[in-house]
């Protein structure tokens, strides 16, 4: 027991020693952490703008065309059901994981801005905006202490707080006044 917990400590030391070692090594390089660049032809690919609901792909296939999926599978795919009754799945990532998190994403209408590659159906969310009254906002989750966007409902990535809607009008100058600050939703 004694051997072991004198062994255990000496991991600990090393561990600690190499972590020293190594941690300027890291700072000079690009982090590991960090996101990914896309790469320059994914960036150069045109942006595409589509309308609609936010929907469960399982959810839509039963409703809109009595197609039954597996139970597990029903609320596995987000997708975009068009005006027109087109379903789009929507890749889930950075921007298009939050519409499978908040439930109350799904009663909105949207504008996406997103990315289309040839040959697949599903298309890589880019920016979201709403709709109220005719109006179109551009839309992300809001941390009013650290005053950081996010894309999704969590606590905020840096004070751990509770962070909210933010709908921001848009005008011919991009994002504007916010629609309802503080209104519970
Ligand atoms: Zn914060």
């Amino acid at each position: 027991m004694t051997k072991l917990t004198t062994l255990g400590w000496l991991v600990a030391i090393l561990c600690c020693a190499g972590l020293t070692i190594f941690a300027p090594s890291f700072a000079d390089d690009k982090s590991p952490l960090a996101p990914a660049a896309p790469a320059a032809a994914e960036d150069a690919r045109p942006l595409e703008s589509i309308r609609g609901r936010i929907v469960w792909w399982g959810e839509a296939l039963k409703r809109r065309h009595g197609i039954v999926s597996d139970a597990d599978a029903m609320k596995s795919l987000i997708a975009l059901e068009t005006p027109a009754g087109e379903l789009i799945p929507l890749v889930k990532d950075a921007r298009g994981r939050g519409f499978s998190i908040d439930p109350r994403l799904h009663k909105f209408d949207y504008e996406l801005l997103v990315r289309r590659f040839p040959g697949v159906a599903a298309a890589q969310v880019v920016r979201v905006y709403t709709f109220h009254d005719g109006k179109k906002y551009e839309f992300d989750y809001w941390c009013d202490i650290c005053a950081i966007p996010m894309y999704e409902l969590k606590d905020c990535e840096c004070c751990q707080g509770e962070i909210r809607f933010r709908e921001r009008l848009m005008g011919p100058n991009g994002p504007g006044a916010e629609r309802n600050p503080g209104e519970a939703r």
